[in-house]
């Protein structure tokens, strides 16, 4: 990381050590809303169904055929508005957006344009420890165009319109973000917002979360923007740092060799890191907009934009803010724990009864996670609970169960969702805690390890680790560590004890 910012910043330092360009991006982010179905019809959204399947005359533009808009889908839009800090009038209105593209069989996409449901909002990110807040110009409500896959054997696109007239939002940003870095925290920083009101589940991969990016270069101290150009459809957060990097170290290059900037809209080639122009229906700039007619003018009142304000749950800032101030837990952690809406649902529900902050936030960072990202799949996907958690939390610090058990119970939790104290009681994984019987496992283990126990007798005590690991190994993990030490250390001292007299 260290050097590749290096590597990063000798691109910008001219003769004399003077930054010589400043970096200006802007994003355009969309968020496809979580609704059962699409935005003016009754069609599903699901997300990999055959090609064409979910379809219906109004959302395929048949003449004739009438929008009505999904109110769930109005509700989510303002809901992501005010949560992002925007101010949302009392009126909005649909306009048509005019394109003739293969991937609108209308040849218009319904959209905002001049009256949208959000504007002038923000969002701060923290970028080398400080706060920085960045503008957010608007955010709109419309609906998603076709998908076109180009077919692979031959010269033929094939266009499926499933993702038509699924509701989307779209997020402009004013040109605050100075680096890559920046834009993808800005991005990170809408997913978590999103998901945590449950807006949408902001799956990247299935295009639920995408981004236009817009870069310039302005020589450093200029007020003027530089030319800019666009990257479109980035789909991963990686890919988003990736290609801006990729890109304004072209422009770069550009500039320093005197040539000027083209204003294009670029693709990113994951495979190559690199960008390059596209043929874009972008390149029309007149839509022609105008309002809807098919549409009503949306009249929102106070009192529906105060019960979407009341929808909004604590944001990732506020918890963060709450769980340093409340547990003194630390800012890495709190950062890990807040990054998922489920995680930290999942750390509040179990510190509640737990009362540990510190062992519920190691068991969730640690195990909980490691878990995660072996299986590949989110928390959700899990049957794990809070009340789960802290129930074999509680088993751990009263001695119930060795931190052993404890791991593999957790493992057993999340994949069939029994209460882990029913698992321990009906596995009989309960901790040996009791002198009597290990008294007697330690004295089989001690005579069957003469070699363990005359290191130990010799000043050794590093040896006393195997004999302990024996003990385990015969109570298959579940005699509490600290009675064993004890008890190996009593018998060692009485074997030395019987050769003295
Ligand atoms: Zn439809």
């Amino acid at each position: 990381m260290k050097r590749r910012r290096a590597k990063r910043l000798t691109l910008f330092v001219g003769k004399g050590g003077s930054r010589v360009f400043e970096t200006v991006i802007g994003l355009e982010v969309h968020v496809e809303l979580g609704t059962k179905t699409k935005i003016f019809c009754g069609c599903a959204v699901e997300f990999g169904a055959p090609p064409n399947a979910r379809v219906c005359p109004v959302c395929m533009g048949s003449p004739g055929v009438l929008p009505v808009l999904n109110e769930e889908a109005l509700k989510l839009a303002v809901r992501a508005a005010l949560a992002l800090n925007c101010k949302v009038p009392n009126e909005s209105k649909f306009d048509r957006k005019n394109y003739f593209y293969p991937d609108s069989p209308k040849a218009y996409q319904i959209s905002q344009y001049d009256e949208p449901i959000g504007t002038n909002g923000y969002l701060d990110i923290e970028i080398d420890g400080e706060k920085k807040r960045i503008g957010i110009t608007r955010v709109h409500l419309e609906e998603d165009a076709g998908k076109l896959n180009h077919s692979p054997f031959g010269d033929v696109s094939l266009v499926d319109l499933n993702r038509v007239g699924i509701p989307l939002i779209e997020i402009v940003s004013e040109p605050d973000l100075r680096s890559p870095e920046e834009a993808r925290l800005y991005l990170e920083g809408i997913k978590a917002i999103m998901q945590y009101c449950l807006v949408s589940e902001c799956k990247m991969e299935e295009g639920s979360l995408r981004c236009d990016a817009n870069l310039s270069l302005r020589p450093a101290g200029q007020a003027a923007f530089g030319t800019k150009t666009e990257i479109k459809n980035m789909n991963s957060f990686r890919n988003v740092q990736r290609g801006l990097e990729s890109e304004q170290a072209r422009q770069t290059r550009a500039l320093l060799a005197g040539d000027t900037i083209e204003q294009v809209t670029l693709r990113f080639d994951e495979a190559t890191g690199l960008t390059s122009p596209m043929r874009s229906k972008e390149d029309a700039h007149d839509y022609r907009y105008f309002p809807d007619p098919d549409l009503p003018r949306m009249i929102l009142s106070d009192a529906y934009i105060e019960e979407r304000r009341r929808e909004i749950p604590e944001l990732p800032d506020a918890r963060r803010a709450r769980w340093i101030a409340d547990y003194q837990l630390p800012v890495y952690d709190v950062g890990v724990l807040t990054a998922s809406r489920d995680i930290a649902d999942l750390f509040d529900q179990a510190v509640e009864r737990v009362l540990d902050a510190k062992l519920v936030s190691n068991w969730i960072m640690g195990d909980v996670l490691a878990y995660l990202k072996a299986q590949g799949i989110e928390l959700r996907d899990t049957k794990l609970t809070g009340a789960h958690l802290a129930d074999l939390l509680e088993n751990l610090k009263r001695g119930g169960i060795s931190a052993a058990i404890a791991k593999d119970v957790l493992k057993r939790v999340m994949e069939s969702g029994e209460s882990p104290s029913a698992i321990i009681a009906a596995q009989g994984l309960a901790q040996i805690s009791d002198e009597g019987e290990l008294a007697g496992i330690v004295t089989q283990v001690i005579e069957a390890n003469p070699k363990s126990v005359e290191d130990l007798l010799a000043g050794k005590d590093k040896a006393i680790a195997s004999l302990v690991g024996q003990v385990m190994k015969a109570t298959k993990g579940k005699a509490n560590p600290q009675v064993v030490n004890r008890l190996i250390g009593e018998q060692i001292q009485a074997i030395r004890e019987a050769r003295l007299s």
